[in-house]
């Protein structure tokens, strides 16, 4: 941007080779740091995330380059979106400048074409709003200080050096404007304060800038790998490399039955070291902005105990990174296990898997699968996990349910009410729907209610339909969730051979666990259905008129968010619009919803453990759908939500207020 290049040019002589020589060793430091961690990537377990390219990149254009979780947050959204795009536009300003250090005039032909001026501007709009960001986010950390974000005098100087990096772009500009070369707006509005200076004394104004600016930014660029704002480097790749999977979906380990007849004591299933994380795992490490989004609403985080995703991102990070030498050294394998000396048992086990976290992570940044393999490794290998759990298996294993319940009973709820077993249909075709009833629905009495109601429902509506009876095997989400992935893989087989054998194509169910698992996680088993929630299915008897709803329900309903309905599988509106179409119903929303709904804390196998840290989740839960919508009826859409939450009333003694399923209140309106 020099426009006379005889007078402004700040590397003359001497200077030349100073510049030269900063240049250099600032550049070979970083691409030296940068090495390193690359090389640890490349030491990482192996994982595939080149596929469906095409999505990868619209992906990263709408979340990376669009900011779309950024902007969500209404809060600091727009702040952090207007400092990453004026990045993305400085990259020019910051090219031109060191350009301009080996070839004063070098840029000249840019800044002197159309492009070139279209370019000033857009810079100039971005260099006052970045500095107006920058201001304000050291406002509101040093002032507001919000409960996520830890204070750190990283992201002061971080600040700082984005300020300068403003700051000095502005006074070559006024500098450039009164020499009369091409500025923008910035650089005219500005020259009014270098006006009677000479030209001998604004070159020095440029020059002296333009030092500041190109050292300031070779020290950035080395401040960023290992800290926490290297994320300035990776977030766009990590966005890139994003699990496609849908979110609800845990990958399979393969070959569990070899793996456990080998002689190696080092089994390879789930991860006890830092050796056993894949190279995603390690560049989410390097990702993390340690922004807190993750733990702000995360129900353990909110309920005192000790697992808060974000702490577990930066105590990983930190050991990654301290023990960088030994990992490249080949030396990783005698390292201490993470679990134990990293994170404690208890943040593996507190985790709910209501997948709060990851919604909120603006880079992406899966906890889930991680903690589910820290799971698999306690579990499987050391047969350490909490006892009450032992119970929830050996129920499952003998019963095919985690309360350990005969078996023969599992169809008991349906007594009388004329339901055809699969057994005893004599053609398949007649069957419009298979409904899985889920181990809820089958033995606990508030989830029978619900059966009773939704095959109800169906029966009014004329739906041919059918269940399994004693053939139905828990869907083995809990098993999977706390780690036991042997016991899982049985029961999805057993259940797949079952509903292959009568040829099932579609099923329904009240259960959203039994919904994501045999929806996402039976195909890799040869099971490929189309499986329907119930919500989804009422909602659809409504829309085809084959029931009506014609009875009030007068009273004021809060509809709560399952996890594995809502975050899982973007399951918000079917449930909602049946409640609206239910006359005298006033739909009333909690503060925490839809996306950002708080946890009930039975998912991930918490409903079989002991919550003996902290205060209650659903208590939490309760208190948060209380206070902020008054209902008098809280709906369920998951059995395992609706035993949380009524067992929320009763322990918390909260008084005029009921819960049931959305089943059970369109029962009543058709009635
Ligand atoms: S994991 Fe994501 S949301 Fe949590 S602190 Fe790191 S970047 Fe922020
Ligand atoms: S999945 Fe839920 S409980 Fe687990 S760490 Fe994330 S937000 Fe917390």
């Amino acid at each position: 941007m020099n426009p006379t290049g005889e007078i402004l040019n700040p590397t003359q002589g001497a200077f030349f080779w100073v510049f030269v020589a900063v240049f250099v060793v600032g550049l070979l430091y970083f691409v030296n740091s940068i090495w390193g961690y690359y090389r640890l990537l490349k030491l990482a377990k192996p994982e595939d995330r080149f596929d469906r390219i095409g999505e990868r990149i619209k992906r990263m254009l709408l979340f990376a380059f669009g900011q779309k979780r950024i902007l969500s947050d209404a809060s600091t959204g727009l702040m952090h979106a207007f400092i990453f795009w004026g990045f993305c536009v400085l990259a020019i300003r910051t090219i031109s400048a060191f350009a301009e250090g080996f070839s004063a005039a070098s840029m000249d032909w840019f800044i002197n074409s159309t492009v070139g001026t279209v370019y000033l501007y857009t810079k100039d709009v971005f260099v006052i709003l970045v500095t107006i960001m920058v201001v304000y986010a050291a406002v509101r950390r040093a002032f507001i200080r919000p409960k996520r974000v830890d204070p750190s005098l990283e992201a002061y100087l971080v600040l700082l050096l984005i300020f300068i990096l403003m700051i000095t772009d502005m006074s070559m500009d006024a500098a450039t404007a009164v020499l009369g070369g091409k500025v923008a707006f910035t650089g005219r509005f500005l020259a009014g304060l270098v006006a009677g200076v000479s030209p001998h004394g604004l070159a020095l104004v440029y020059d002296i800038s333009w030092w500041i600016h190109v050292v300031t930014i070779l020290v950035f660029l080395n401040l960023l790998p290992g800290s926490k704002h290297f994320h300035v480097i990776t977030a766009i790749p990590n966005v890139f490399f994003q699990r496609l999977t849908p979110v609800g979906e845990i990958a399979n380990v393969d070959n569990l039955e070899e793996l456990f007849d080998t002689e190696d004591e080092n089994i390879p299933v789930g991860i006890s070291k830092i050796t056993d994380f894949s190279w995603k795992q390690f560049m989410d490490l390097y990702t993390c902005t340690e922004c807190g989004r993750c733990h702000e609403f995360c129900p353990t985080f909110l309920t005192d105990k000790p697992l808060s995703p974000k702490r577990v991102n930066d105590e990983l990070k930190h050991f990654l990174y301290d023990h960088e030498k030994e990992l490249l050294a080949g030396k990783g394998d005698a390292l201490p296990t993470i679990i134990g000396s990293v994170l404690s048992e208890d943040e593996i086990w507190d985790c709910t898997t209501c997948g709060r976290c990851e919604e909120a992570c603006p880079v992406f940044i899966e906890n889930i699968p991680r903690i589910i393999d820290m799971r698999r490794k306690l579990v499987m290998v050391d047969a350490n996990f909490p006892s009450e759990l032992q119970q929830a298996f050996t129920g499952m294993e003998r019963n095919g349910n985690p309360w350990n319940i005969g078996m023969s009973k599992r169809f008991e709820w349906a007594e009388g009410l004329g339901i055809p077993l699969m057994a005893e249909v004599e053609n398949q075709d007649d069957i419009d729907v298979l409904f899985w009833v889920g181990c809820a629905g089958s033995f606990d009495d508030k989830g029978k209610k619900i059966a009773i109601a939704f095959a109800k429902i169906m029966q009014k509506a004329g739906v041919k339909f059918a269940c399994l009876g004693e053939e139905e095997m828990c869907c083995g989400d809990h098993a999977r969730r706390a780690g036991e992935e042997y016991l899982y893989q049985t029961l999805a087989q057993q259940n797949v051979e079952v509903l292959n054998g009568y040829k099932v194509k579609k099923i329904v169910t009240i259960c959203p666990h039994g919904f994501n698992t045999m929806q996402h996680e039976y195909t890799e088993f040869g099971g490929a259905y189309q499986v329907i929630h119930h919500t989804e299915f009422i909602a659809e008897l409504l829309k085809e008129g084959k029931i009506t709803l014609n009875h009030e329900v007068t009273k004021k309903i809060t509809y709560h968010d399952s996890c594995y309905l809502g975050r899982h599988n973007g399951i918000y509106d079917a449930p909602r619009d049946v409640l609206k179409s239910i006359e005298g119903v006033e739909l009333k929303e909690a503060s925490l919803n839809r996306e950002k709904a708080l946890c009930c804390g039975a998912g991930g196998g918490r409903m079989f453990m002991e919550e003996d840290r902290g205060t209650r989740i659903n208590h939490k839960r309760l208190e948060n759908i209380m206070e902020t919508s008054t209902p008098e009826e809280i709906c369920t859409a998951c059995p395992f939500c609706m035993t949380m939450l009524s067992d929320a009333v009763n322990e918390t003694g909260v008084e005029n207020v009921t819960t049931r399923d959305l089943a059970e209140i369109v029962l009543e309106a058709m009635d």
